[in-house]
């Protein structure tokens, strides 16, 4: 039989495996990093930044001592700098193109020193934003995430009353729901958003979800315009057959419940732990069961090594963390006892001459008595109809929208994880939501004005 329980390690032990993963700069460190920059013109790292932030800039203010113009440099750009700072892929972003990297192989410490100068500004407690004179628009945005909360902020500067109708009871998006909590530790993200909305302006309704407690059409007839940054809301299954067995888990609900948790020793956790799945959910659920006490987990990845989408770094430090990661295989049965999972049943995968997924017919089985799904995400799109229409989804079932994010349906933006062709990363939402707010502050200023629609 299976053995999930909770207070699996000392007391001690939990605060120690969810502190920090990466403490931060102190003012000498950052003082000799900012030192390493050659500030480039045209610099590689701004453009492999999504939010374009002035990285040589910001760097050099740092430099110069004055962390504070640092701060500004980075949240004009992107207002969510301080948790991006912390949570950024930077080894295939900034850091992956800085030219130091070419030199002597160590990129200079941009995400560090970003978080350096975001850390100063909020422990100073200095507002740098605020609104802007009022336009008499009205802005409804749905889904108070990264994307979200990044659209609401700058239509805020821009004059626009903003309101976020957000479904959960706190906002902040998988910021505060999703990333792995040693990546944020303490209570960075709460901060942030609280950073962002003292900005005026912007009015939070939480617990209200567009499709349960509030229309489209609704928010259409009340508004002069809408973003939807609602993220992802289901998950996918394991395409067997699953039933009603216990010790099965979907990794982000999983997870959702840790970051919220006040005694992490109260969650409970197996022995062995089985994770299907090769993103950056089963990276963390991995990683985070590890440190709540199980002895072994294993990530289990239907294709090889070089497809998984967790970076490089990500799948380095599940090793680090001790996590088992085996390639090449799909699930293809549940082991039960007392209707509880004690294992799972895997077949060997190859390609084909196709390059298709084949199963190889050779079998073997993993004890396990917690199974994770961590095997994607996908959109709900009931609520985003209106008068029977919906917005436009394409073929990967995500919102189609157009290099502003206007969707198909005039007056209606989107953007984030919810978007098509998307890099699911905080700041790639974050970048989402700026551009469609330029955009529906332009539109709202010419076009709408004049009656027209952006269709
Ligand atoms: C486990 C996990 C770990 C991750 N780790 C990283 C990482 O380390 N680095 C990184 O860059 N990215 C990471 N990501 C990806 C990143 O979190 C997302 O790309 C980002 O949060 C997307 O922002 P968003 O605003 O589009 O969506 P979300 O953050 O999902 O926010 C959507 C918001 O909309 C709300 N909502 C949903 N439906 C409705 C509705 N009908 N009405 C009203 N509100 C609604 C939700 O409650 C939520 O608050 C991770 C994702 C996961 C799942
Ligand atoms: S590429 Fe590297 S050295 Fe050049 S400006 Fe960016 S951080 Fe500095």
């Amino acid at each position: 039989m299976g053995d999930i329980r909770n207070n699996r390690l000392p007391p001690e032990e939990y605060a120690r495996n969810f502190a920090d993963a990466h403490p931060p700069l102190t003012r000498a460190q950052a003082l000799v990093e900012s030192d390493r920059c050659y500030f480039c013109y045209d610099a590689p790292c701004v453009t492999a930044c999504p939010t374009a932030i002035d990285i040589p800039s910001f760097i050099r203010k740092i430099a110069t001592g004055d962390p504070k113009g640092a701060a500004k440099d980075i949240l004009t750009q992107n207002i969510m700098g301080s948790v991006c700072a912390r949570v950024c892929p930077t080894e295939v972003l900034c850091e992956g193109s800085c030219v130091r990297t070419a030199q002597e192989e160590r990129p200079v410490k941009i995400g560090a020193l970003q978080r350096y100068a975001t850390d100063w500004l909020f422990d100073a407690g200095v507002q740098l934003f605020k609104s802007g004179p009022a336009s008499g628009k009205r802005v409804a945005v749905v889904g108070g995430g990264p994307a979200g909360l990044s659209c609401a902020h700058r239509l805020a500067m821009l004059g626009h009353a903003v309101t976020v109708y957000e479904a959960r009871a706190k906002v902040g998006g998988l910021n505060e729901y999703g990333v792995a909590a040693y990546k944020v530790a303490g209570d960075i993200a709460q901060r942030e958003v609280e950073y962002l909305l003292a900005v005026g302006n912007i009015q939070v309704r939480t617990g209200q979800a567009l499709g349960r407690d509030v229309a489209l059409a609704q928010l259409r007839r009340d508004y002069d315009a809408v973003f939807l940054g609602a993220g992802l809301g289901a998950v996918n299954g394991l395409g067997i057959e699953e039933g009603a067995v216990s010790g099965v888990f979907d990794a982000i609900g999983y997870i959702e419940t840790l970051r919220q948790a006040r005694d992490l020793a109260a969650l409970p956790v197996g022995r062995n732990v089985v994770v299907i799945g090769g993103g950056m959910t089963a990276i963390d659920i991995a990683c985070q069961t590890k440190r709540l006490g199980a002895d072994d987990v294993t990530i289990v990845y239907r294709r090889g090594e070089e497809h998984m989408s967790a970076s490089e770094k990500e799948q380095d430090w599940a090793q680090t963390n001790g996590i088992r990661i085996k390639h090449w295989s799909r699930p293809q049965r549940l082991l039960t006892e007392k209707s509880a999972v004690t294992a799972v049943e895997f077949e060997y995968t190859r390609l084909d001459a196709d390059g298709k997924l084949v199963g190889t017919g050779e079998r073997y089985t993993l004890a396990a008595d917690m199974v994770f799904k961590a095997i994607g995400q996908t959109l709900v799109a009931d609520p985003f109809i209106e008068g029977g229409r919906q917005v436009l989804l394409t073929r990967e079932g995500r919102v189609g929208v157009d290099e502003q994010r206007r969707t198909s349906l005039p007056g209606i933006w989107a953007g984030g994880d919810c978007v098509a062709g998307g890099q699911d990363l905080t700041v790639a939402a974050v970048e989402d939501g700026k551009q469609a707010a330029l955009s529906i502050d332009a539109w709202l200023r010419t076009a709408k004005a004049k009656g027209a629609s952006h269709g």
